[in-house]
């Protein structure tokens, strides 16, 4: 298991970045040596394009920094108007143009420079790929060789980034490492509004300042994965949070009780859990909620549904579960705990392994109490607490 929440320096992530970064440099490098002097119309093309992208990025630099936002790279927004570029730019223009995802970060004062470059440099390979696909010295209009650019950038810097983020942690899932559906989504957009722009750009370059809106608007989107994540997810375990977990299993309660399928509720308290933070710290009792969480979602089945309750509370909901099954299952999870070895640090920073981790579970089954939440959880918290007075380490069922 990969020590949570320290991050290993891993030498094979570094060296990849290295090789990535020095790619798109050489690659910049060799477009801006064998430029020629653009046409006036291209000038006036590359300067309403970059005009209005800058009034965006300083725009939305400056609401960001009056907030005192936090938040991740609205790469969405710098795919826009690039791809807008890549279709009506000479190539050496193209590149100027990649100075904004630069100057955005600078007015924003956005930190995490390594994972950055690696992204930055990633995308600028990707629109040369692209431009590459639709034509390097003289790119024409044609839906389908456009259809293909688009998709060769957005591969090409998804695949880029996921290797890189892949090699940081190792441990990580690549469903977790490609981003969300949404992502994807909004990639599949900022490269559709690019060449809508592109096309309008070569008809009439005065179209561009209309475009503001909506790159301000893809600046903005580009954060939804990242507030949906919060809004549902723990940040400490990454399991859902105790609002959304309800909602879920209110309506997995609700197909339950209309197919008449029996399920369970799993309530689980770490034994003696304050020990940990008093002993070892509060870093390596987070880690050993982090542990516990992935511990939880290896031993469940993929429909169950895992969320963190509350500080060291978690509840599980197994779909069509009868009561031996949802026993099995608490049991299981109780001997996993206690198999548990958690690397972490205490406060002096000396590297230790916690083991003999202990959990109580409580479990209920709406064969007993019925398909309202409220009821089989405090059923479930009953059980739990005649397992805790049992001695602890073990499962009750009510
Ligand atoms: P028991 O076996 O009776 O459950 O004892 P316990 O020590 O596990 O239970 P208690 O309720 O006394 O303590 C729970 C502790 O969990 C206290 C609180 O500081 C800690 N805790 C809650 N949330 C977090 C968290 O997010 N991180 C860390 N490190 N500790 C947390
Ligand atoms: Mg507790
Ligand atoms: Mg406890």
């Amino acid at each position: 298991m990969a020590p949570w929440p320290f991050r290993r320096f891993r030498a094979a992530a570094s060296v990849y970045a290295l090789l990535v970064q020095s790619a798109a440099a050489l690659l910049l490098i060799a477009v801006l040596r064998a430029a020629e002097p653009p046409t006036a119309a291209e000038w006036v093309r590359f300067a309403m394009l970059a005009g209005t992208a800058g009034v965006v990025v300083v725009a939305t630099s400056v609401s960001i920094r009056l907030r005192r936002e936090i938040r991740r790279d609205p790469w969405t927004v710098h795919i826009a108007y690039l791809v807008a570029g890549g279709l009506v730019l000479p190539v050496e223009l193209l590149a100027v143009l990649l100075a904004g995802p630069v100057v955005h970060r600078r007015l924003e004062g956005r930190t995490a420079p390594r994972q950055w470059l690696l992204v930055t440099s990633a995308t600028c390979l990707a629109i040369f790929a692209g431009r590459w696909v639709v034509g390097w010295q003289s790119p024409e209009w044609n839906l389908l060789r456009a259809i293909a650019a688009g998709t060769v950038l957005l591969v090409v810097r998804a695949a880029l980034v996921a290797i890189g983020l892949r090699l940081q942690e190792p441990g990580a899932l690549w469903a977790d490492v490609l981003g969300e559906s949404a992502d994807a989504l909004l990639g599949i957009v900022a490269v559709c509004f690019g060449g809508v722009l592109g096309v309008a750009l070569l008809r009439e370059p005065t179209v561009a300042p209309l475009a503001a809106p909506l790159l301000a608007l893809l600046d903005m989107a580009s954060q939804l994965p990242h507030w949906r994540r919060s809004a549902q997810r723990d940040g400490k375990t990454g399991l859902a949070n105790a609002l959304h977990w309800d909602r879920l299993a209110r309506e997995e309660l609700r197909r339950a009780c209309a197919r008449g399928q029996c399920t369970a509720v799993l309530l689980l308290d770490l034994d003696h859990f304050k020990r940990v933070n008093d002993e070892v710290g509060h870093m390596a009792g987070d880690a050993v909620l982090a542990a516990m969480a992935l511990t939880l979602r290896g031993a469940v089945r993929k429909d169950d549904l895992v969320g963190r309750f509350g500080g060291e509370e978690f509840v599980v909901l197994l779909p069509d579960s009868c009561p031996e099954m949802a026993y099995a299952v608490a049991d299981r999870i109780r001997l996993e705990i206690a198999r548990m070895s958690v690397p972490t640090r205490d406060t002096l920073g000396v590297q230790r392994e916690l083991d003999g981790l202990t959990v109580s579970a409580g479990v209920a089954t709406t064969e007993r109490f019925g398909y309202e939440l409220p009821e089989l959880l405090a059923a479930a918290d009953a059980a739990l607490l005649s397992a805790k007075a049992s001695g602890r380490n073990a499962v009750t069922v009510a």
